[in-house]
């Protein structure tokens, strides 16, 4: 039984005011939820207010990104040690703002993935494919191949760790959002990949969440789908009615 997780990425948006408003509305509305996973994911510099907001309650949190080394000469960078020892529960990798705006490849997505789970943290591994490559009929290969390459020499015993959100990139802050059989269809591909590569075991458990333009109006829709286990939730998740909206959607989908 796979235990769906509804998680906000915040981009880079807030502020310390916004994101303390954002955090004490979801702790006081949602505390009551305990058979859906529910993150946030802030900026890096309101992780650690976050984290003293959200101790001991049924939010977890995550980054948006870390570099692949523990410490070292690496200005800028974030290791995931490091944002174990604030308390993180995730981080987010392989975004697609970061493969298309900064450049992230297969191979750095990777290395991210193996640091983040040689650190106990849990790797919200996104992936997704453009437009484009939708219209050329290359949406599997695409895929497939952000899988292979993104989970190479991850063993089995490291794969529970994985969440794997499947975002395809003309959905992300667009406003418009697969269709519930476009959603079933990839994430039963992903599934199905997951079990030639490891096997039916780490495949039925292994959690896929959809992401792109997730709204409260549409996710029980999109989660009633057999293959979707949650939603990674960009703008709908930095106002605290329609994220905690989103969640509440969530128990109503036709499942
Ligand atoms: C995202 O950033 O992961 C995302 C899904 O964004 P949005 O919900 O705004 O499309």
């Amino acid at each position: 039984m796979r235990t769906p997780a509804i998680i906000g990425n915040w981009k880079m948006f807030t502020n310390l005011k916004q994101a303390t408003e954002l955090v004490t509305f979801l702790k006081t509305n949602l505390s009551k939820i305990t058979d859906i996973e529910i993150g946030v994911c802030p900026p890096f510099p309101y992780l650690a207010p976050v984290k003293a907001m959200i101790d001991s309650t049924n939010i977890k949190l995550g980054a948006q990104n870390c570099y692949w080394k523990d410490e070292g000469a690496f200005t800028g960078e974030v290791s995931p040690a490091m944002l174990k020892d604030i308390g993180c529960d995730y981080i987010i990798i392989g975004h697609s703002e970061r493969r298309h705006q900064m450049g992230e490849t297969d191979t750095m997505i990777n290395n991210k993935i193996k640091a983040a789970l040689k650190t106990g943290l849990t790797a919200i591994f996104c992936v997704g494919e453009l437009l484009e490559e939708r219209q050329e009929g290359k949406t599997e290969s695409v895929i497939r191949r952000q899988l292979e390459e993104g989970l190479d020499g991850i063993i089995q015993d490291n794969i529970q760790k994985v969440i794997i959100a499947y975002e395809p990139v003309w959905a992300i802050g667009t406003g418009k959002t697969a269709t519930p059989q476009q959603a079933q269809e990839m994430h039963s591909f992903i599934r199905k990949f997951i079990t030639s590569i490891f096997n039916e075991i780490v495949a039925k458990n292994i959690r896929i969440l959809y992401g792109g333009s997730v709204k409260a109006e549409n996710i029980a829709e999109i989660s009633a789908q057999p293959d979707v286990d949650g939603a990674l939730v960009g703008s709908a998740s930095l106002k605290s009615d329609s994220f905690s909206q989103i969640i509440l959607n969530y128990k109503n989908k036709a499942k």
